[in-house]
């Protein structure tokens, strides 16, 4: 299948074969055409997937054709993200799949300075991708109005929610065009995105890659028990076995994370870290050297599960469990991207085993042990309280899951990873073992 079959104009297929881009991924294949023909989206896909394009291809599309200009401080299109890191990558790509053409794209996010981004909008935009925050900062201010906007995009729905961006959707979503399309993206399908959909969405076409909430099946998981304090020693031998292999460390905590890097960076890794306590620029930094491969080890809290578009992510280390199950997914579908190998590592101390139990739950199936042996929940235990890893704010960005092929596992685990052998074998460290 060409573009072409999906009714793309020449011109527009054209930048897209400049780009390497020739072969529509299946969510194009599945969601074009309907974008094409003006219904609402509902697409379950994780980033990586192709989802900028299978949403922004059609108003692009639509938007050449129609060839009208904007009127200053409007935008015709509006693309929603819930962390800037995201928003930034999908202006990027916007920017390139416009290449050539008159549309105007804008990125309007926080910890970015507002006077440029007024400016931007002043002459008025064609496509305008924003977090909810300083949009409406923007809007509170008059640099932008909503009401010819006739295309909506909510990437990342289910982040949206979890991140508490329902109210800023809710004063945002009236200001649109009443007569718009709107399309909505999510990696998971979480019981309230329905609700969402039921709310933004009208008539709309459901289109899925991946099986809500599971990950691909051809990232390597394996989990390791181990007490909290026998975690940085551990983390430190398997690392070691890979140096030269890219890494993303995700704790719970703003603080341990950062605490955690610093002991990395002692041990003579080039690490680096990213969190809410970081300023936009230093993430941004930190990122571009993790991308570049110049910091092989990025320890991250939540800002980073989801929306960044690393493609040589060999391993993705579960330091701390997340307190939400399908940031475990998300996490994870940062490795073994575009069909490379990649392994997911989770370390799992004694308070984490709830965690472990919903993540298990989620995904419908055990995480093969490594090590250890699992603990014993406590008669009351509950999870761990969240760390409120800075996920506020405009954190880090979307996902890019897209497709991991099966295959041997390039390590990652201490030993094989066997099926689960719930019990038996000594446990690590302190805290009760099962019986
Ligand atoms: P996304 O899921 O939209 O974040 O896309 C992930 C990456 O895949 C981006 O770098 C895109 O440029 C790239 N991409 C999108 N569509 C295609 C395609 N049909 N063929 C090859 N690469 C693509």
């Amino acid at each position: 299948m060409d573009f072409d079959m999906l009714g793309l104009a020449p011109r527009l297929i054209n930048v897209l074969k400049e780009q390497g881009i020739t072969n529509p991924t299946p969510i194009q294949t599945q969601a074009i055409p309907h974008a094409m023909n003006g219904r609402d989206v509902m697409g379950l896909a994780q980033t990586g997937s192709g989802k900028t394009a299978a949403f922004g291809l059609p108003m692009i599309h639509s938007l050449m054709k129609a060839g009208v200009k904007p009127n200053p401080k409007t935008s015709r299109g509006l693309i929603l993200a819930p962390t800037r890191e995201l928003a930034k990558q999908i202006a990027d790509n916007l920017t390139a799949y416009t290449k050539g053409s008159h549309l105007k794209v804008a990125l309007v996010v926080g910890g970015a300075g507002i006077v440029a981004q007024t400016k931007r909008l002043a002459g008025g935009v064609d496509l305008l991708v924003a977090t909810p925050g300083r949009l409406i900062d923007l809007l509170d201010r008059r640099a932008v109005r909503l009401d010819e906007t006739i295309y909506l995009v909510l990437d990342e729905a289910d982040q949206m929610l979890d991140m508490g961006f329902i109210h800023a959707l809710r004063r945002i979503a009236p200001l649109l065009a009443k007569d718009r399309q709107t399309m909505m993206f999510s990696a998971t399908m979480p019981k309230l995105m329905g609700e969402l959909a039921g709310t933004y969405l009208t008539d709309a076409v459901r289109v899925q890659v991946n099986p809500p909430g599971q990950a691909v099946k051809k990232i390597n998981q394996s989990v390791h028990f181990v007490a909290q304090a026998a975690k940085t020693d551990l983390l430190v031998e398997l690392l070691d076995k890979h140096r030269d292999e890219l890494a993303i460390v995700f704790g719970r905590t703003k603080h341990g994370c950062e605490k955690l890097y610093k002991v990395l960076e002692k041990k003579g890794f080039a690490a680096a870290s990213i969190h809410g306590n970081k300023s936009q620029g230093q993430r941004q930094r930190a990122l571009e050297a993790f991308k570049a491969g110049k910091t092989r080890v990025l320890v991250a809290t939540d800002v980073a599960a989801r929306g960044l578009d690393i493609p040589d992510v060999r391993f993705v280390y579960n330091y701390d469990l997340p307190n939400v199950a399908e940031n475990y997914v998300h996490r994870i579908g940062r490795t073994a991207r575009a069909g490379a190998d990649g392994s997911a590592v989770a370390l799992v101390a004694p308070d984490e085993m709830i965690e472990l139990q919903d993540i298990e739950k989620a995904m419908k199936e055990n995480i093969p042990v490594a090590s250890g042996r699992p603990w014993e929940i406590q008669p009351g235990q509950k999870k761990r309280p969240n760390g409120g890893g800075g996920r506020r704010g405009g954190g880090g960005g979307g996902n890019r899951g897209g497709g991991q092929r099966a295959g041997g596992n390039p390590g990652g685990g201490q030993g094989k990873p066997g099926g689960r052998r719930r019990g038996g074998g000594g446990g690590r460290g302190r805290g009760k073992t099962a019986a």
